[in-house]
C-alpha cells in the first residue's frame, strides 16, 4: 500500500474529480458497477482535435501537418495547431470553447448517460480520454453532464494569460507498448479498480479505438468492454481477442448500447 502511494498521488491532479463528495459519502459495503466510457467518438461524434483543427485555413490543414501526429505525438501536434491559431489567426481559447461545445453528441448516447446518472447510487461513472481536460469540460458544461461523472481522466490543459490554450501530458509513461507515453488508458483502469474499498461488480468500458485496448485488456472476466461498430478497434479486434479475458458488446449508437445494457448486465438496477 505504502509502495503504491507515491503514483496514486502523482495522477491525482491530473484527474479532474468532479464529485469526490459522492465517493467519500457512499455505503462500504456495496458492490457497485463501474461505467468508464472514453470521449471522441464514444460520447461525441466526432475527434475532438478534429472539430478544433477546422478552425485552421483549408490550406494549412495539410498531410504534413496531421503527419506530425505519428511523428511527434498527439500533444506536440496539437500544441502546434492551437499555436498557430493563436498567432496567426487570432483564435484563443473561448473560441476553441465553442467549437468544441458545438460538436454534436453521438446519437442516443445522452439518454444512457442520463440513465446510468439516475443510477449514480448503484454506479460509479468515469471517463477516460487522451484528448483534454479543457474540451471535455466544456463539452460536458455545454450538455449539463458536469456532475455526472466522478472523475475525468485526461491530459491536463490550461489557459495562459494570453489566452492561448496549452495542454500538458497525463503522465510520461514506458511501460505499456500498447498506449501512448502520454496516458496508459489500463493504468487509469487499474487505478479505478484498486481505489475502491469493495470490487466492482461488474466494470463497463465504453470505447472505440485501438487507444482503448489497454484498458479493455485491464478488464476481468464477467467485465463489458462496449465497442462501436464501423470504428477502428471494431475492425482490429479480432487480432486482439486472444488477449482479453472480458465479455464483449458491440453497439452501433447510443440507443442500440442503452438496449443491450440494461437488457443484460444492469437488467436488475
Ligand atoms: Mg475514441
Ligand atoms: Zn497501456
Amino acid at each position: 500500500m505504502i509502495a503504491l502511494l507515491p503514483g496514486f498521488l502523482l495522477k491525482l491532479p491530473r484527474c479532474t474529480l468532479l464529485t469526490s463528495r459522492r465517493a467519500l459519502t457512499q455505503g462500504s459495503c456495496e458492490q457497485k458497477y463501474l461505467a468508464t466510457f472514453d470521449f471522441d467518438l464514444s460520447i461525441i461524434e466526432e475527434d475532438s482535435y478534429m472539430a478544433v483543427t477546422r478552425l485552421l485555413p483549408p490550406d494549412q490543414r495539410t498531410k504534413k501537418l496531421y503527419g506530425q501526429i505519428q511523428e511527434s505525438g498527439w500533444i506536440a501536434f496539437m500544441q502546434q495547431v492551437l499555436e498557430t491559431l493563436h498567432q496567426q489567426h487570432g483564435i484563443g481559447a473561448a473560441k476553441i470553447a465553442q467549437q468544441v461545445r458545438e460538436v454534436p453528441a453521438v446519437p442516443g448516447i445522452l439518454g444512457l448517460l442520463r440513465r446510468l446518472a439516475a443510477q449514480r447510487a448503484h454506479i460509479d461513472m468515469h471517463i477516460v480520454s487522451d484528448a483534454n481536460s479543457f474540451f471535455i469540460e466544456h463539452w460536458l458544461e455545454a450538455h449539463q453532464l458536469t456532475n455526472i461523472f466522478a472523475g475525468v481522466h485526461t491530459n491536463p490543459a490550461s489557459v495562459d494569460c494570453n489566452e492561448l490554450l496549452q495542454i500538458m501530458p497525463y503522465e510520461q509513461q514506458t511501460h505499456c507498448d500498447l498506449c501512448p507515453p502520454n496516458l496508459c488508458k489500463g493504468g487509469v483502469m487499474a487505478n479505478l479498480m484498486a481505489a475502491v474499498h469493495v470490487p466492482y461488480k461488474r466494470i463497463i468500458y465504453v470505447g472505440d479505438s485501438c487507444n482503448d485496448l489497454c484498458a479493455i485488456v485491464a478488464l476481468r472476466p464477467g467485465d463489458i468492454a462496449c465497442i462501436r461498430c464501423g470504428e477502428e478497434l471494431h475492425a482490429k479486434l479480432p487480432a486482439h481477442e486472444h488477449q482479453l479475458r472480458c465479455e464483449l458488446l458491440h453497439w452501433r449508437d447510443g440507443d442500440d448500447l442503452e438496449q443491450q445494457l440494461f437488457d443484460d448486465c444492469l437488467r436488475n438496477l
